[in-house]
């Protein structure tokens, strides 16, 4: 996988105690204590020093920073949970702006939809709608932010049972690059609705999301650990592919961890380690889960009926240094399934994987271009992973999942934007093909011309689209900043009325 990256943006000397003024959250300057923590992402090879940080206490703090960022020419890093594998979530020399402190969520349980700040992670929303049984798919881990993954498309323990997680989207509240907060849905800035399900932060900084919620109260849940082999791999794609959509399963082709429970004998040994989710009944998921028991005598099972939020546990684990490349494919066959094993035994990453995850059901019934996650007919999404702890060993991991990812594609192309790393421009069309890619830089056009959102998986700017002009009455009122001079010490903000 190639790391590439766009130039950086040239460093000035900002005063930070003026712009404390203008914000309702902290502003974090490089002399402040906790400066160092505040900047780290969840990828520890990312090591990118802003020049503040905002953590944006709602809308209009959100408003004044994308106003700041447009008008001084500074880069504007948006970070919900922080889990960009680029490390978009940091930036050098910019500004970062981290929602993690907008955490508010309105559950209207009767007509089963809830309001969500995007400062939420996935765990917090999950436990707060598990405790009245409700549910909205995100992926598979507790940290990951609700904006990050919900504008990426959002694959994860319900993808079969309730579709992606923008396929329950309602609406969301968004601070578009003129500063304005638009509301959209699918009859008010409808082309501004399909892009953001899927087409990433491009588009401009969702404040709140909209979601549908489902009773998902007591599952079938957990972990069943198998010998890997070839034909072991390819059995349980196939009977994850022919299950119940009411199953989900995230299988992680490794050598095996101490896990508990584990015989100490397999540590070491290729295994599969797959997390599955039986949202339905308990005797009918059951009956699913059984010939999954049934390839192999279990090392590990820790399939039981459970809450779903027990599949998020609280904390997956610091700052990794992270490679991946990931590929959507149609199939695997035992040529790839022995070559994932064979590769495993090569690595020297602390962690090398494959992880599996098969696709289908809810997900695909949604046309391709239905919203800007256009891979609805892949079969599975295939990830190539390694977790290292020296920088100096990064060549070596990159190589490694270099040709591992060779050795796979074949047959497999397009790649899930929310497993990008910084991996350039081809690959960011990979995630969105033909079609996708016009229709979403003609929206980027409309709504960001000068691409100020531009730390993502970028899509720039067509000029065929035309620059949008939202009608009065789109932004709240009050929520406008007109401008925000800063210099010579001093800032003044102006707000349109
Ligand atoms: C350990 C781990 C597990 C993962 N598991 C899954 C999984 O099971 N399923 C899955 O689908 N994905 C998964 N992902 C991928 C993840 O969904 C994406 O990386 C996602 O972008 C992370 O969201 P975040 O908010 O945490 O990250 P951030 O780094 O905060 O955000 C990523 C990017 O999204 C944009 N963004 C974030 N919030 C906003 C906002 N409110 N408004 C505008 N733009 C915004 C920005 O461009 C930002 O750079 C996983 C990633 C990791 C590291």
């Amino acid at each position: 996988m190639k790391q590439t990256h766009s130039a950086l943006p040239a460093r000035r000397a900002i005063s930070i105690p003026p712009l404390r003024a203008i914000f309702d959250g902290r502003v974090i300057g490089p002399s402040d204590g906790d400066y160092d923590q505040a900047r780290k992402v969840f990828n520890g090879a990312i090591d990118r020093r802003p020049a503040f940080i905002v953590r944006a206490r709602g809308a209009l703090d959100v408003s004044r920073v994308v106003t700041l960022a447009r008008e001084h020419g500074l880069e504007l890093a948006v970070r919900s949970g922080g889990h960009s594998p680029a490390g978009h979530g940091v930036s050098d020399g910019g500004i970062v702006l981290d929602l993690s402190d907008m955490k508010a969520l309105e559950l209207d349980v009767e007509r089963r939809t809830a309001w969500a700040e995007t400062g939420l992670t996935a765990g917090e929303y999950t436990s707060t709608t598990g405790a009245r049984g409700l549910a909205t798919g995100f992926g598979d881990a507790a940290t990951v932010g609700i904006g990050g993954i919900t504008l990426a498309g959002g694959i994860g323990y319900l993808v079969r049972t309730h579709g992606l997680t923008i396929d329950n989207v309602l609406a969301a509240e968004i601070v578009t690059a003129d500063g304005r907060l638009l509301r959209t849905d699918a009859r008010t800035h409808p082309d501004l609705f399909w892009a953001i399900r899927g087409g990433g932060g491009n588009f401009g900084v969702v404040t709140r999301f909209q979601f549908r919620l489902h009773a998902v109260d007591a599952i079938l849940g957990g972990m069943l650990v198998l010998p890997a082999s070839p034909e072991i791999i390819t059995a349980l794609v196939a009977e994850a592919d022919a299950a119940p959509e009411e199953l989900s399963t995230i299988a992680s082709v490794v050598l095996a961890p101490p896990l508990p429970g584990l015989p100490a004998a397999m540590r070491g040994r290729p295994v599969v380690m797959a997390r599955m989710v039986h949202a339905g009944d308990i005797a009918a998921g059951e009956r699913a889960i059984a010939p999954f028991r049934a390839l192999a005598q279990p090392l590990v099972d820790t399939v039981k009926p459970m809450r779903y939020a027990g599949m998020f546990p609280r904390d997956d684990g610091g700052h990794p240094n992270v490679l991946m490349h990931a590929m959507f494919a149609d199939d695997i066959d035992r040529g790839s399934a022995a070559a994932i094993i064979e590769h495993l035994q090569l690595s020297t990453a602390k962690m090398a994987a494959v992880e599996i995850r098969v696709l289908g059901g809810a997900m695909a019934r949604v046309s391709s271009d239905a919203t800007a996650f256009a891979h609805r007919g892949a079969r599975m999404m295939m990830n190539v992973a390694a977790m290292y702890e020296r920088t100096e060993e990064a060549a070596t991991h990159e190589r490694w999942v270099d040709d591992l990812a060779a050795a796979l594609h074949g047959r497999h192309s397009g790649v899930y934007a929310g497993f990008l790393g910084a991996e350039g421009e081809a690959r960011v069309r990979d995630a969105y093909p033909g079609a996708t890619w016009d229709r979403l830089a003609a929206i980027k056009q409309r709504y960001d011309p000068d691409n100020l959102f531009r730390l993502n998986q970028n899509v720039p700017p067509s000029a065929k689209g035309s620059p949008c002009v939202p009608a009065l009455g789109d932004h709240r009122a009050g929520l406008e900043v007109a401008s925000i001079e800063a210099g010579g010490g001093s800032i003044e903000v102006a707000f349109r009325s």
